[in-house]
């Protein structure tokens, strides 16, 4: 069954008015004599179901093409499964440089499906999304593996929307979609930290986001990386926020926060030093207010508003800072 609908316009003498709307839809056609564009017969539906967002921009993609020049991928909407990228209509007609005579332009022609896919895949020979090279082959299209949309979820067919052959067309471009992230997840596993920030930064690093939350899986190098400040101990760089670090000088454990080395398990409660240990206060409650000291009740005084004078004996503090604790707020 052809997948290529032919719809023959009636008209084959184009109007000007003809050409005018044609110029919108094919790429510009300058001052070509409008006896020499053909009619549109049909059009080839280019669609996307990329999430991938550029910087600061709706698109997923821009691609150079022969006949549009530059061809913007918008990215497909979150709550979408597939974005309509634009008609490309059969043929496409657009001049170029006439290569034979300086300053005079010609007009190309070439098939809808040709463009399309140059524009998914340049090294590509074919018109039809469903009449694909083998994967195996596809691989070896090292040139271009840059620009290959294909495997990113671009796709195009010329079946209505809603029809069964376009939902076929719809699957298989997400389905080598997931197979395009899952390999570059699976990519990442065997790889250092430094290999993974390396990879990160380059191209690929919108890919693994948007893979990592099409996913919905949590890595840790998703997250958003921590300014450096300067370490309070020590003064190297160090992550902001963090509680210890390894000094590279010394190689040891330079500890910000006590707590949370403790807590993380680098440091043993009887290492922390006593000005840092933070536990002291629990053990008072546990003690009860009846065992504390004098200047432990002083400063529970002061916690509860209490200006306590350190000359009283220890029974009227306790006195005074029991009151307050017990008294209704
Ligand atoms: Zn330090």
């Amino acid at each position: 069954m052809p997948d290529v609908l032919i719809q023959r316009t009636e008209e084959t003498d184009l109007s000007r008015n003809h050409a005018r709307s044609l110029s919108k839809i094919n790429p510009p056609l300058g001052n070509v004599a409008s006896d020499l564009i053909r009619p549109v017969e049909f059009y080839v539906g280019l669609y996307s179901v990329n999430k991938r967002r550029m910087a600061e921009s709706n698109l997923a993609f821009l691609v150079e093409n022969g006949a549009y020049k530059t061809v913007a991928i918008v990215s497909c909407p979150a709550d979408k499964r597939y974005v309509k990228v634009r008609d490309i209509p059969h043929p496409v007609q657009w001049i170029e440089a006439d290569p034979h005579n300086l300053g005079e332009v010609v007009l190309r022609t070439e098939k809808a499906g040709r463009v399309a896919m140059s524009i998914v895949h340049p090294d590509i020979i074919g018109e039809r999304m469903d009449h694909l090279p083998p994967q195996s082959a596809l691989a070896k299209y090292a040139i271009s593996s840059n620009c290959d949309l294909i495997k990113q979820g671009v796709f195009f067919t010329t079946a209505e929307e809603g029809t069964a052959e376009f939902e076929k067309a719809l699957r298989a471009a997400e389905q080598r979609l997931e197979t395009y992230y899952r390999s570059s997840l699976d990519g990442l596993l065997g790889m250092s930290e430094e290999e993974i920030r390396r990879v990160l930064s380059s191209e690929r690093g919108l890919d693994l986001r948007t893979a990592a939350e099409h996913f919905g899986e949590e890595y840790s190098w998703l997250r958003t990386r921590a300014p450096k400040v300067p370490c309070p101990n020590c003064f190297e760089k160090v992550p902001q926020g963090a509680a210890f670090h390894k000094n590279d000088l010394l190689g040891v454990i330079c500890v910000i926060d006590w707590k949370r080395a403790v807590e993380a398990g680098v440091k043993t409660k009887d290492q922390v030093p006593d000005s840092k240990r933070w536990w002291a206060e629990a053990d008072h409650e546990e003690r009860g207010v009846d065992g504390f000291t004098k200047a432990e009740l002083i400063e529970l005084g002061a916690k509860h508003g209490l200006t306590l004078n350190p000359r009283s004996t220890r029974d009227e503090l306790l006195a005074l800072v029991l009151e307050a604790v017990t008294k209704p707020a």
